[in-house]
């Protein structure tokens, strides 16, 4: 079954390019945030990850938070909070059904208060890693606790608790998924490495086509064109380096046999730019 994808940029983070990709320029580059509406025909309305929103800059107004907004600048505004987005296309907030998390770095949930009704989906994995971290610990995952609702465990269900279907041979080396609604519209695959527990998403745009949202299993499309790992330092950064470096290889050759596969990083510039043309708001 198609679902229809709509890209929504919340803001960015400067970065030096020669921190994300081996022999980038020393030049700092803007790192968008990009989440995802996907509208489902049976099922509504759901977010794939909530980007930035200004809380994060309330939730990193003290040390040692304070270092994470020092390490890397965030500019994002109240209108491109995702709830914001939502309601100036007539979406209120309560519609949302579900928010699929990818992982938990800041600028993946960073909106995500903002629908308190929405029930919410990761991987057991990646919430283990983070549960219960505060200051220091939490930061050093990418992590800002006071972003995480308060009644999170009531409201999450572990995607990774069911059990996964074999994929066809087009998903190779990708060989099993998590079936989310059981209707093979939106299937949920392991790219843990970059934080441990992270996903993609697999799902078929009513317009665009085939289409993975890989999160940050890559920071740009180049990478998994070319099967570049980040620069060195930034691989300290990584929950898991080995199965990064497997993960992202796996995307290389993914992209390689399925061409016509749009893969999705979430930071991507090139991917924004795209976006806009194809994966903006339709009517
Ligand atoms: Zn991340």
């Amino acid at each position: 079954m198609n679902v229809k994808l709509t890209l929504l940029d919340t803001g960015y983070c400067r970065q030096l390019e020669m921190f994300s990709i081996k022999g980038g320029r020393l030049k700092s580059i803007d790192f968008h945030a990009i989440a995802a509406l996907i509208e489902h025909p049976v099922h509504g309305l759901y977010l794939f990850d909530t980007g930035y929103s200004p809380r994060f800059f309330e939730a990193t107004r003290l040390f040692p938070y304070a270092l994470y907004q020092k390490i890397t600048p965030v500019v994002t505004t109240p209108q491109q909070s995702i709830k914001a987005q939502l309601s100036a296309h007539g979406i209120e907030a309560q519609r949302i059904s579900g928010v699929l998390l990818s992982h938990f770095h800041a600028d993946h949930i960073g909106g995500l208060q903002d629908f308190p009704g929405a029930k919410l989906f990761c991987f057991s994995a990646a919430y283990e890693h983070i549960k219960g971290k505060r200051g220091l610990s939490a930061l050093r995952e990418g992590y800002l606790p006071d972003l995480l609702p308060s009644d999170f465990e009531k409201r999450v269900t572990f995607v990774d608790h069911g059990v996964p279907k074999a994929l066809s041979q087009t998903y190779q080396p990708f060989s099993q998924a998590y079936d989310f609604f059981g209707d093979g519209s939106m299937l949920l695959v392991d790219l843990s490495g970059h934080a441990i527990g992270q996903f993609g998403l697999f799902l078929r745009d009513q317009e665009q086509g085939d289409v993975l949202l890989c999160a940050d299993a890559a920071w740009s499309s180049t990478a998994y064109r070319q099967n570049l790992l980040p620069h060195a330092l930034a691989q300290f950064i990584m929950g898991d380096i080995r199965s990064y470096r497997e993960n992202l290889k796996r995307l290389h050759e993914l992209s390689v046999h399925w061409p016509s596969l749009k893969i999705l990083p979430t930071h991507c510039a090139e991917v924004w730019q795209m976006s806009q043309g194809v994966f903006a708001w339709r009517s």
